[in-house]
């Protein structure tokens, strides 16, 4: 399981104003009546009020046009997307969360500990390395073309596929 960024334009979610070429800008996800956008915002526009009010964000670049595309999504963006997700009930965080497990274990930064089973609910059981310790993750039995929407609507969101 890979995603890779997307080169196409983009424009800032505020002026409007058309990224250029290796211009920085911030990303970040809202969380609206239980699903998630993504706005990008050029430096200018970019403030701490739209910092608080997002679920995750992050900076970026936009990429030169001579560049390749690059090849691998930011292990970070998709970790931060699973911390925050912890405590986040509705369906589709769930899916996120479980299909991010999946991902971020490939990545070794989580590691399976153990399946714990009780009244028919399955938790799978990580080590996070990378702040050593346990997290639980509800198992909500997607088949595999289930985890692929799941991934694809994430690619989506972040601009990648
Ligand atoms: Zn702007």
């Amino acid at each position: 399981m890979e995603w890779y960024i997307h080169k196409g334009a983009k424009n800032c979610s505020r002026c409007e104003r058309l990224f250029e070429e290796e211009e920085e800008y911030f990303s970040a996800l809202y969380d609206t009546d239980n699903a998630y956008t993504r706005k990008d915002f050029c430096l200018c526009c970019w403030d701490t009020n739209r910092q608080n009010e997002s679920f995750s964000y992050w900076k970026t670049k936009v990429q030169k046009k001579s560049e390749p595309v690059q090849k691998y999504a930011h292990t970070e963006i998709f970790y931060d997307l699973f911390v925050r997700s912890e405590n986040e009930e509705n369906v589709s965080n769930i899916n996120f969360r479980y299909v991010l497990s999946l991902y971020l274990m490939r990545k070794k930064v989580l590691t399976l500990l153990s399946i714990d089973k009780t009244d028919g609910n399955e938790f799978l059981i990580f080590r996070n390395l990378k702040e050593d310790k346990e997290v639980k993750v509800f198992n909500p039995k997607l088949d595999k073309e289930g985890i692929l929407a799941v991934k694809e609507e994430i690619g989506k969101l972040i601009g990648i596929a």
